[in-house]
Parts: structure tokens; C-alpha cells; sequence
């Protein structure tokens, strides 16, 4: 069965129903399953000694479970393996007088999820959610704020690049859409190359049947970038909200300094590699990132935007692949090897065997792409 037209017919007989699920299902399940994503646990084994982070969540569906991780401070994590509802993780903060849920997730039932779980523990008023950044796994869950008269905040070029990127794809023609991707699998040299486009494939597949089977909701309270830092006042509960350069080009964190925790969203992967693939992604721009979240206290607690709640080795681990990557892609350099196909040389460490790849070519191609066209190079 064609996934575009199951998952219109689905549309069409309800949808939240089953077999609407079960299209998505299949399609999620072609994603992971050629990105041979593992399930990971919810916290990274440094936290496990950490007072501050609750062992036992308050709730757990499998595809997501929300554990607190400070005073008012709460993380969903999810769990892919297990569902396709959040996909990214996001949390909440709960103050005295009001709360703020972070990410829209990738469907209206995962931000539904989270508001759920937060109000299991307060039910104090909303002051606003946020999406870390623009992607389609953090924003297509937004018409759950919408619905609920929730002001969504985002970086100022979050909506605009939702339109640009999602909005586009509605009732454009998939075969048109896939067809050179398709090529590019066929014409792959390498079955190293060959395999690497067929990930690119079943990723860029999910974004296209994802984008067209959701009503798409754009945040309403633009942030600009320049007038960062912004305090946020919960009662009791002080949210910094501070932006970075490196994933997206609408990166947004939030921080809670006087209790050492972070939502890093996507600038920060845990036990993963750098997803790359944005237009405004930049390497130079991330690791500098990164070096500053190194800086923060030895015992910051980061919530990430995919994988594992971590501390400060989830950075360094994270800093570390960067300069693998780079060390390697120098010595391809150096050697004549030209970007595109160093893109696909690049060999994962036996020390970096359990680090999961979200697909090769959202993750460490573009990463070798942009370090040589930083370096100047082809
Ligand atoms: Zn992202």
C-alpha cells in the first residue's frame, strides 16, 4: 500500500485511528530499522548516583517516560523503540503560579502526553510551551497548543522555516519528491554509498508522510535571538531561555541555573552522533557551543533532545565524536579524497561502536561535508 494514500485514507476514517496508527507504525519502523536505532535508557549511567534525578518516572508508555529531574524540573524521554508519539525528548518546569512545557514533539498525542504528565503533578496555570527549534520531530505536535489556547514560543525563524521546509511537501508530488533520492541509491557506487542513501530514503520518506498526514500549527511568540538572555518566572522556578548556533539555526535552550539543569534540545544528542543535515547547521558554530555547555558546573544535569538524560559526559562524549570526525576527515583531506566521497569513508571507532547514527546522512556525511567547506575545500 502506497504510505501517502494510507495515510490519507486514515486521515479521512478518523485520526487517531488504528489504522492511521499502524501507517505511521510501518513507516517509523522502515525509518528505525535502517537507522538501526537502538532502544536506549532513559538516563546515562553517570545519574545514576545524582539525588536530583528521580529513578522511577511518575508515568511510562513506552514510547515516552517523564521523570523529575530537579525542584519543579521534569524530562520526557523517549524511547523511538517503542513508539513514534514524541520521538524527541522535552520536559516541563512547574512553578508555584504557572508552568512551561518544552517541544511539541512530532504528533498532537505526544504533546498531549507531556500536558498529561505535568498535570499528574500541578495544576497550575500554562504560561507557555516551547519548541527547542523548527524540525519536524520537535514541531508537528504544535496544533495541541493551538487546541488548548497555549502560546507557543520558538525562535523568531522557527515558523517561517516550519512553512519553508513541512508546508512545502503538502500535496507536493512524492515519486517527483523521491525520485532523485531513488536514483541516488541505484547509481551508489559503494554498498557502503548504497546503504547510506537508503537510510537518506527511509528518513526523508517519514518527513515527507509525516509532513502531509499533519495540520501544521506555527509558534506565536516569536523570541529574538538578540535580546537573549530572557527569564522566564514561574514562582520559585527561574527559566533562563538563552540561544546557540550549530543544529538548526533557531536553536533555543533553557535553563534552569540555579539548579544546574538544561534542555539542551537538539544541540546536545546523548550517546549519539551530530544530526548535521540543516542548511544552517554549522560544525565550527556547534563545537563552540559545546565548549560553553563544558564550561557550565561539573554537575549540570542536561536533558537532551534525543537520547539519554546526561551530565557532563554526554558533552564530552559528544565534543569527542566531533573531533573524530574531523581527524579523520583531515586525513581524507590531506590525501586527495574529495568531500563527497569522504562523506561515506568515515569508519566508526570500535570505542564508538554503542553511539547511535539517526542516519548517516542526516549525521556524520553532512558533518564531513560542511568541516571541508569550512576548511575551504571540494
Ligand atoms: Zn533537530
Amino acid at each position: 500500500m502506497d504510505i501517502l494514500n494510507g495515510a490519507r485514507e486514515a486521515v479521512n476514517s478518523g485520526l487517531f485511528s488504528r489504522r492511521s496508527f499502524l501507517a505511521k507504525s510501518s513507516y517509523f519502523g522502515a525509518m528505525y530499522a535502517a537507522a538501526k536505532l537502538l532502544p536506549m535508557p532513559a538516563l546515562a549511567a553517570e545519574l545514576a548516583e545524582d539525588s536530583r534525578v528521580s529513578q522511577t518516572p511518575i508515568v511510562d508508555k513506552g514510547f515516552a517516560s517523564v521523570r523529575k529531574i530537579g525542584e519543579g524540573l521534569y524530562a520526557t524521554i523517549s524511547d523511538p523503540s517503542k513508539g513514534f508519539q514524541t520521538v524527541c525528548n522535552g520536559g516541563f518546569l512547574v512553578g508555584k503560579d504557572s508552568a512551561m512545557l518544552i517541544e511539541g514533539f512530532i504528533s498532537v498525542a505526544g504533546a498531549a502526553f507531556q500536558m498529561d504528565a505535568l498535570r499528574m503533578v500541578s495544576q497550575v496555570a500554562v504560561k507557555g510551551a516551547l519548541d527547542t527549534h523548527y524540525h519536524f520531530d520537535h514541531s508537528m505536535g504544535n496544533a495541541f497548543y493551538g487546541a488548548n489556547g497555549i502560546p507557543l514560543w520558538a525562535h523568531a525563524n522557527a515558523a517561517k522555516r516550519i512553512v519553508e521546509s513541512y508546508g512545502a511537501l503538502q500535496g507536493a508530488d512524492k515519486a517527483a519528491f523521491l525520485g532523485p533520492l531513488e536514483k541516488a541509491v541505484k547509481e551508489a557506487k559503494t554498498e557502503t554509498a548504497r546503504k547510506h542513501r537508503e537510510d537518506y530514503l527511509a528518513h526523508v520518506t517519514t518527513v515527507f508522510s509525516v509532513s502531509n498526514s499533519t495540520v501544521l500549527a506555527l509558534p506565536n511568540r516569536p523570541i529574538d535571538a538578540a535580546k537573549l538572555p530572557m527569564k522566564v518566572d514561574l514562582g520559585g522556578v527561574t527559566a533562563v531561555i538563552e540561544s546557540y548556533p550549530g543544529h538548526s539555526g533557531t536553536d533555543i535552550i533553557v535553563r534552569v541555573p540555579e539548579q544546574n539543569v538544561v534542555y539542551a534540545g537538539d544541540l546536545l544528542f546523548s550517546g549519539m552522533y551530530p544530526v548535521c543535515f540543516d542548511t544552517q547547521a554549522t560544525v565550527s558554530g556547534w563545537r563552540q557551543t559545546l565548549k560553553t555547555f563544558a564550561s557550565w558546573d561539573n554537575d549540570t544535569v542536561f536533558v537532551p533532545g534525543h537520547g539519554p538524560v546526561c551530565g557532563q559526559e554526554g558533552i564530552a562524549l559528544l565534543r569527542a565524536l566531533f573531533d573524530d570526525i574531523e581527524e579523520q576527515g583531515q586525513k581524507m583531506h590531506k590525501a586527495g579524497v574529495p568531500a563527497a566521497e569522504a562523506a561515506d569513508l568515515y569508519v566508526v571507532p570500535q570505542k564508538y561502536k554503542n553511539v547511535g547514527i539517526f542516519a548517516w546522512d542526516f549525521a556524520i556525511g553532512p558533518t564531513i561535508t560542511k568541516l571541508y567547506a569550512e576548511w575551504g575545500a571540494k
